[in-house]
């Protein structure tokens, strides 16, 4: 691994999430480190993650799941489909295109996706609407 990609690698959860993204990660109290983070507080469901604590995890080089012999499992296909009706991200999609394009390109698709095209806030998965100026979530990325 290139080294100064790993400090953005490090911010894609195992899977396919980005911690960036995430209300966990945007909060100013008790704010979350990332998925892979080693210090830090951790939001509780990511704690606890099934995902996240899998054992096959451990081997993989890049702490994503489409290193995985058995990508897409049922657990990510869970968490995948509760994310694709509640949030609108696709997860699985998200991994398959770190495969095809490489991580970098796929960061810096993100970084338009979640800033906000009104007042070029972040903007969390988890809301529908920017956190900064209220208008519903909408990005330059089609
Ligand atoms: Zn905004």
């Amino acid at each position: 691994m290139e080294p100064q990609t790993t400090a953005e690698a490090m911010l894609i959860a195992a899977c396919g999430i980005n911690c960036r993204s995430c209300m966990a990660w945007l909060r100013t109290r008790n704010r979350c480190n990332g998925c892979k983070a080693t210090v830090g507080p951790k939001a509780n469901h990511c704690s606890s993650c099934v995902i996240r604590n899998c054992p096959q995890l451990a081997a993989s080089s890049k702490g994503l799941c489409f290193e995985c012999n058995d990508f897409p499992c049922r657990r990510l296909r869970q968490l995948d489909k509760r994310y694709r009706l509640k949030y609108n991200e696709n997860l699985i999609g998200n991994l398959q295109r770190i495969q095809h394009i490489g991580i970098d390109q796929f960061m810096a698709f993100q970084q338009l996706k979640w800033q906000c095209v009104h007042c070029g806030a972040l903007l969390s998965v988890h809301r529908p609407n920017c956190q900064q100026c209220g208008k519903p979530r909408e990005t330059a990325e089609g």
